[in-house]
């Protein structure tokens, strides 16, 4: 059986790679491009440095700095009027993505919204939106969502609550520019939730009923470089090696799902990010011990193999004693990296048993629950949301 891989036409990976942006913009056909990130991108100076060979290179740009974490559909409307009013009257050509996913979804948002119109919830799974859209450049600055590998974009409905899920080949960024140097600034908190964030795209897409050759490759490999280096990012946020290999752990575990798939991790987490507005990487790591607790029986070789890669255990462990120590090490991480259980987050315990229905549904139609090794029915996705609460 085939699988049918997508990835960004043109990655530039390396320290510095940042330099090379006038050259890949070129390579991409992008003249006059929209940037779109945020106030603290611009004020860490990435902005300045991103654009410094611009003019040289006769490349005129914009600026739509108002992306928000998380984002909800008002930011992706802010930017689309920028982005429609053009640059002196001419229109926009493509889109550089500068941030952490919220910046590069809001892009991959108005990448399809600029050139085909409606709103961002007429795109949402099951819809599978395969038309082109005007081509991102990713710039990734946490490491992180993958966001600038993948075919994936997530935008949150304020009406209805919903972090709504848009996938196809219009979201997949046509160039990523893959810097560890941008993440040196990242603080303790961020880097902590958007690595446990990568560590879950790797396992999620190694154990998905949607796994293929190609994804299990990528996955292994991402969670080689992730597991010895998370807690180091944590603890020493300038050390270059721990970063490079963060950076490019998360890109390639973004390959990995967005070729295979996420599961049910990925499923409970985006509810918990609506309704209680808790940063997505942090939502993910307050579900990966349990949850992993409740699939490993239908996956245990894989699990196993997880284990190995991540380096906590060796293959003279047997899959069952890998598996113990795959959860010791996940809440060992939750631990050291300071993840606080919902119930510490500050969340209401009477929203939460009042929500957990509506949650589970909603996690059932993101489709995530369904690729998981052990498919949960609703009544257990509900016990899991209790059992992770304290
Ligand atoms: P983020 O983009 O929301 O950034 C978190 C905060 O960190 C922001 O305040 C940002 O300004 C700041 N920040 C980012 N980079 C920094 C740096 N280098 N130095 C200092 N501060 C920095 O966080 P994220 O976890 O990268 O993205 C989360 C979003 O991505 C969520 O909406 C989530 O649902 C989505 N997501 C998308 C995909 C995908 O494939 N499209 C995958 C996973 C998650």
């Amino acid at each position: 059986m085939s699988a049918s891989i997508v990835m960004p036409r043109i990655m530039q990976i390396g320290a510095g790679a940042l330099a090379e942006l006038p050259s890949v913009l070129a390579r991409a056909g992008v003249a006059r491009p929209l940037f779109v990130t945020d106030a603290t991108m611009v004020s860490l100076g990435y902005l300045d440095r991103a654009t410094a060979g611009l003019e040289a290179a006769g490349i005129a740009w914009g600026l739509f700095d108002g992306t928000e974490p998380e984002p909800g559909e008002g930011s992706v409307l802010e930017g689309e009027a920028v982005l429609r009013a053009g640059l002196k009257g001419e229109a926009f050509d493509g889109l550089v993505a500068l941030g952490g996913g919220s910046a590069i979804d809001t892009a991959k948002a108005l990448s399809i919204l600029g050139p085909h119109g409606g709103r961002i919830r007429d795109y949402k799974f099951p819809r599978i939106v395969d038309e082109p859209g005007l081509p991102v450049i990713a710039i990734p600055t946490t490491a992180g969502t993958g966001s600038e590998a993948t075919r994936v974009t997530v935008i949150t409905d304020t009406d209805a609550d919903e972090k709504m899920m848009c996938l196809g080949l219009g979201f997949l960024p046509v160039a990523a520019i893959i810097d560890p140097e941008l993440t040196y600034s990242l603080p303790q908190r961020v880097t902590a939730d958007t690595g446990i964030d990568a560590l879950t795209h790797a396992i999620e897409a190694y154990v998905s009923r949607k796994a293929n050759a190609f994804s299990d490759q990528q996955a292994l490999a991402a969670l080689r470089l992730m597991g010895p280096n998370l807690r180091t990012a944590y603890h020493e946020p300038d050390n270059a090696e721990a970063r490079g290999a963060m950076l490019l752990g998360s890109t390639l575990a973004g390959l990995a799902f967005s070729n295979a798939s996420v599961a049910l991790v990925h499923g409970m987490s985006r509810p918990i990010g609506a309704f209680f507005h808790v940063p997505h990487g942090l939502s993910n790591a307050m579900l990966l011990p349990e949850i992993t607790a409740f699939s490993l029986s239908a996956a245990e070789a894989r699990y196993a193999a997880c284990a190995r890669a991540i380096g906590v255990a060796d293959d003279s462990h047997a899959d069952a004693a890998a598996n113990a120590r795959l959860l010791d090490a996940l809440r060992g991480f939750n631990d050291e990296l300071k993840v606080p259980a919902p119930s510490e987050f500050g969340i209401d315990h009477d929203r939460w048993v009042q929500l957990r229905s509506l949650m589970a549904q909603q996690a059932i139609a993101s489709g995530s629950p369904g690729n998981n090794p052990r498919v949960p029915s609703e009544d257990e996705i509900v016990a899991l949301y209790d059992a992770v609460w304290a």
